[in-house]
């Protein structure tokens, strides 16, 4: 079956000015090595549809809400802090990231398709509750997770998280909630600089040091991540993608290749074919050296396909 490609226009029209990393041209480096790598035409492209209100307020606070609604600018950008800006289609854009989680997850569920990429930005896992930082406004992936678990009644979700950075709003949405496993590991200390031990059975967030090489991160998905996946069974599992752990991205000192993104990708793909008959939702979270994203992704999709 083919993999869903989901995006939306909105997504390229926010902004956090010229030198911002998080930059449009990363959907279009994504987009431009899809063609090139011929992965596109075994692709199913969809646009997503805009989350719904109840969807972004299973895992964000209504005051929240009313918060980014007030900051939006008319024009120009407004910071809500060092790194994290909006313009005037941020919240457009949010709107559009969030709801391609939702569009996947239907998919998915009615048969249209196993697997989903949502290419789709501003990314999510650093969003809180309550505020946003580092790039993120609504946390995508809790967004979908939360509306899997409760529109589609399912009892048990997973979420990885391979980006560089840990995924701080995703672990305090769902810590001790039963109901979803989350795997990952960081660079630590890195942004955001959050070593959350609560304690919390559902988390196995693994910290690293600058410079662990991809045999190290390798075994940590061997060792650390796929037993507790496995004895969990997920009838889901969800992806928040971030390549920024990638060799050439300088956002963080790892070393993952494409390479590695394709060994961990077919991982989960052969856990969801165990317990999740093949159900995986990935989406794109960091990755800012723009050959290395565009390329990683390729290799992510096609191992998200079995090609
Ligand atoms: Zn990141």
């Amino acid at each position: 079956m083919e993999t869903l490609y989901i995006t939306h226009p909105e997504c390229r029209l926010h902004d956090m000015g010229s030198w911002h990393p998080e930059s449009p041209q990363r959907l279009d480096a994504i987009g431009d090595q899809l063609l090139s790598s011929g992965m596109m035409p075994h692709l199913a492209e969809c646009e997503a549809d805009v989350a719904g209100m109840n969807d972004i307020l299973r895992v964000h606070a209504p005051e929240y809400l009313a918060f980014l609604q007030n900051q939006a600018p008319r024009h120009g950008y407004r910071s809500l802090d060092d790194d994290t800006a909006m313009n005037p289609c941020t919240l457009p854009a949010a709107w559009a990231a969030a709801g391609a989680g939702i569009t996947a997850v239907d998919a998915i569920m009615r048969g249209k398709a196993e697997t989903a990429f949502c290419a789709v930005r501003p990314p999510g896992h650093h969003a809180r509750p309550s505020q946003a930082m580092g790039f993120c406004f609504f946390n995508n992936i809790a967004i979908a997770a939360a509306y899997a678990l409760e529109k589609h009644g399912l009892r048990r979700v997973a979420i990885i998280d391979f980006d560089v950075h840990h995924g701080n709003g995703t672990e305090e949405m769902f810590e001790h909630d039963d109901r979803v496993l989350m795997c990952s590991f960081f660079q630590h200390p890195l942004f955001p600089s959050t070593l959350r031990d609560t304690g919390a059975s559902n988390m196995v967030n693994v910290p690293v040091p600058a410079n662990t090489p991809p045999e190290a991160l390798r075994a940590i998905v061997a060792e650390q991540w796929m037993p507790r996946l496995k004895a969990f069974a997920p009838e889901m599992l969800f992806i928040s993608a971030g390549f920024d752990a990638h060799l050439e991205d300088d956002m963080g000192q790892l070393g993952l290749t494409e390479a590695d993104y394709a060994w961990i990708t077919r991982q989960l793909v052969q856990l969801a074919a165990e317990s999740a008959q093949g159900r995986v939702v990935s989406m794109l979270e960091g990755g800012y050296n723009l050959s290395a994203l565009g390329r990683s992704v390729v290799a992510h999709i096609r191992a998200l396909s079995k090609m």
